[in-house]
């Protein structure tokens, strides 16, 4: 009759240290004897040193290896931690970093909270294809950075809508902020093949420390709206 797996012996565990151990038990037995002589001495003694020697060649190999395996965990957490706060196609930040970043300046600072929109988007998609659509996203997204620099956040809130974070900017700075990103779109935008003009419109809002991050995008989403009624390619400045 067959003998089912569970029938066999369980597996010995291999002896990681078969050969050190078998050198220092030899070591021992020689040490323990009186009455060997010298060549058996250094034999024993010249076998535990090739032991030991191996060993620490080892030792000094799994060391190395932890240690590149740590650093390549270390870049793996750091990138995963940039992926659950960034847009894949940008990487600016995304809504759920948006959201944090803006609560957490809100908290303490007055904040201008700039909400723009791509003008016509569906139609540059349907006219020259989702690649193309991508890759005016990404022109956009150029532009605010060359304008925003490292005054502020920006963050893609959906498709082909995005916010800039001013924390500490006065209304006037954000107004003129908003004007030139504009501007920079309009007039220097171009994206082969599209053959027309790129825009976009833009609402801004400016709120004192300890607005809630819902209000301050809502009046920005709302300036942002007439923008749009009103022609787009235009800012528009939320009342206070
Ligand atoms: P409006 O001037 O009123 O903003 O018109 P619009 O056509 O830009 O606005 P609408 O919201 O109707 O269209 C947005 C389009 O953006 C629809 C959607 O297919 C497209 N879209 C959303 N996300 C992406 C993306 O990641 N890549 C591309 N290529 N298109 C996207
Ligand atoms: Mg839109
Ligand atoms: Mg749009």
């Amino acid at each position: 009759m067959a003998s089912s797996s569970s029938d066999l012996p369980p597996a010995a565990t291999p002896d990681l240290f078969q050969n050190e151990n078998a050198a220092l038990d030899k070591a021992r037995a020689m040490h323990a004897m009186t009455d060997a002589n010298a060549a058996e001495y250094r034999a024993s003694l010249g076998e535990l040193i090739d032991q030991f020697e191996r060993l620490m060649r080892e030792t000094r190999r799994l060391i190395g290896r932890s240690d590149r395996a740590e650093r390549e965990m270390q870049a793996l957490a750091q990138q995963l931690a940039h992926r659950a706060s960034h847009d894949a196609l940008t990487g600016v930040l995304n809504r759920s970093a948006v959201i944090e970043q803006a609560a957490k300046a809100l908290r303490t600072t007055s904040t201008a909270m700039i909400v723009l929109d791509i003008d016509e988007f569906k139609r540059i998609n349907d006219d020259f294809g989702h690649p193309t659509g991508d890759a005016v996203i990404l022109g956009v997204v150029d532009c605010l950075r060359r304008i925003v620099g490292d005054r502020g956040f920006i963050g893609r809130v959906g498709g082909e809508e995005f916010t800039v974070l001013l924390p500490g900017h006065d209304p006037d700075g954000a107004a003129l902020l908003a004007e030139r990103m504009r501007e920079a779109i309009s007039d220097t935008l171009i994206v082969p093949p599209v053959d027309r003009r790129i825009t976009a419109s833009f609402g801004v809002s400016n709120s004192e420390a300890g607005t809630g991050f819902d209000i301050a995008y809502g009046l920005a989403d709302a300036a942002l709206y007439r923008a749009k009624r009103s022609g787009r390619n235009r800012v528009e400045i939320a009342d206070l």
